[in-house]
């Protein structure tokens, strides 16, 4: 997309320079509170400077990419703003990503540096991405959270070396790079623009109507898009706080109503807020709760809501395209759909799959759509299949326009992209089943969705073997092996003598899909 196209809804500063506008505006608010301390927007401001020229001294240059993988901490949002202010471009990957995938990602965007959390479960992150670095053809820096360098400069200092970076970046210039959830094979760069991306965080704050009072608490993983554009700078374009908190509704809950949290996202992982012990504590402040990623029962709407919140949902996606339940949404519109584009410019097309055939109101169709924040093409690869002649994005999701109250609103009516939706996380099935062919005994593989209560899909490895059992154990080993992200493992299999084909020879997934259903319902009736 482009400035003449769109260029009256974006702004002409980069994040680095709305953020700091933000922070003059508002010095003393809290820009950002969490378990390991909170920041004003002065503070975070400052710190954040001194730590940008600590990086461009480091002799990282505007325009290099940067992986990070990292959790939700209050060293998150301050190295987030430092690299941006540096010039520096993150490339956000997650902190459950092993080998096979940051190998691939840090070569095709030519990382300079690795941000890395230390002392995370599970794996020592600074040692993999010291690892990472053997024989990297671009990668020169492993960076620390919680230990970036800061220049010991006077504050005055630090502020105009960073206005002598930002002077010298284009605010149409790629900001950030997010991972697709994709399609086919390894996940794919989304290039994401600075004056772009900060609008379709402003536009979605207007549309919850937050103002600078408002703090914004925010559970799932923050260097997603949907926390980036949610949590970070949806609050930081009008001045409101943000509440950050790991997605352990335990540890959440205590520091949401501690902070007087205004609004807040939850996930599907999160559903079950509402239970929370604490719940009726938080709905005492609670003003916008969001939910989003998977359909949203009446019940679930009933206790999110009691208190006096309103109950709103949220499709999103990481290569653009908002949809938000409009405010005076009747509750037929809010309970069925997931509402409407954020900005004016947004364009919704649904056409029947695979072609540019628009189908009628009320009829499922392919969700595509093209606006002010939605890619229109991936970085370093042309996919001219992911995208209509006149450049609408096609999302591989399934929905259909219904006519309520005035407004064209969207219900999401499953997808035809292969992929499984873990908690949020989405596991693309071709990768998987690459992985899994390269299994000595494994003939056939095939990984489909079955249902799970908390995370709403779990991966359900279908395998026809040369004979050999090929047990789940035999395939994590095998998937350590190849250093593959955890949260993409099958979580069962399940051996069969051929997988089941279409008449076309294609792969048949909805009987395998079935037949897991069945199953589980038959072992959990
Ligand atoms: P991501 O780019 O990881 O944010 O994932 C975007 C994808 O998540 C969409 O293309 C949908 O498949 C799915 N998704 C996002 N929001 C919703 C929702 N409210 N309901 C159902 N699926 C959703």
């Amino acid at each position: 997309m482009t400035r003449d196209e769109y260029g009256e809804f974006w702004g002409t500063s980069t994040i680095a320079d709305e953020f700091h506008a933000v922070a003059l505006a508002h010095p003393d608010r809290d820009a950002v509170v969490t378990a390991q301390g909170r920041r004003t927007y002065a503070e975070l401001d400052a710190e954040t400077d001194r730590i940008a020229v600590g990086l461009a001294e480091l002799g990282l240059h505007p325009g290099d990419p940067v992986i990070i993988q990292v959790t939700n901490r209050l060293e998150t949002v301050v190295a987030w703003y430092a690299l941006l202010k540096a010039g520096l471009v993150p490339v956000a990957t997650l902190a459950a990503h092993r080998g096979h995938e940051i190998a691939h990602i840090s070569r095709a965007v030519g990382a300079r540096a690795h941000l890395v959390e230390a002392g995370t479960k599970g794996i020592d992150l600074v040692a993999f991405a010291h690892e990472q670095a053997l024989d990297h053809p671009t990668m020169r820096h492993v960076l620390v959270l919680g230990d970036l360098p800061a220049a010991d400069i006077d504050p005055d200092e630090a502020r105009k070396r960073v206005e002598e970076i930002q002077r010298g970046i284009d605010p149409d210039a790629v900001a950030v790079f997010q991972l697709s959830g994709g399609t086919t094979g390894v996940p794919k760069l989304i290039p994401r623009q600075h004056a772009e991306y900060w609008y379709n965080a402003r536009a979605y704050g207007d549309v919850l109507g937050w103002t600078a009072d408002d703090r914004v608490g925010h559970l799932i993983p923050v260097i997603h898009n949907a926390g980036v554009v949610c949590g970070v700078h949806g609050p930081h374009t009008r001045g409101a706080c943000l509440v950050l908190t790991d997605h352990d509704l335990d540890t959440a809950m205590p520091l949401l109503v501690a902070e007087r949290t205004t609004s807040v996202l939850f996930g599907h992982v999160h559903y079950r807020a509402p239970e929370h012990p604490l719940y009726d504590r938080l709905a005492e402040t609670l003003r916008v709760a969001v939910l989003s990623g998977a359909k949203v029962s009446e019940d679930l709407f009933t206790t999110t809501g009691r208190g006096g919140a309103w109950v709103g949902q949220l499709f999103g996606m990481a290569e653009g395209m908002f949809l938000v339940t409009p405010q005076d949404g009747s509750p037929e519109l809010r309970r069925t759909t997931v509402g409407v584009p954020i900005s004016p410019a947004d364009e919704v097309r649904l056409v029947e799959p695979g072609t540019e055939n628009e189908v009628p109101d009320g009829e499922v169709g392919e969700l595509c759509c093209r606006g002010p924040y939605t890619l229109r093409g991936y970085f370093g690869v042309d996919r001219p299949e992911a995208f209509t002649s006149d450049g609408f994005y096609r999302t591989g999701d399934l929905a259909a326009v219904r006519l309520l109250d005035g407004y064209r609103a969207i219900s999401i009516e499953g997808r035809i992209k292969d992929l499984i939706n873990r908690g949020g996380e989405k596991i693309n099935a071709e990768e998987v089943e690459l992985l899994l062919l390269s299994h000595p005994h494994v003939v056939e593989a095939a990984l489909v969705a079955m249902p799970d209560p908390r995370l709403g899909e779990r991966g359900c490895a279908y395998l026809a073997t040369d004979g050999t059992d090929v047990t789940l154990d035999d395939l994590r080993a095998h998937l350590t092996r190849l250093d593959v992200a955890k949260f993409k493992w099958p979580e069962r299999v399940e051996l069969v003598e051929a997988l089941p084909r279409t008449k076309v020879g294609k792969l048949d997934k909805k009987v395998m899909t079935a037949d897991i259903t069945a199953r589980l319902s038959g072992e959990n009736p």
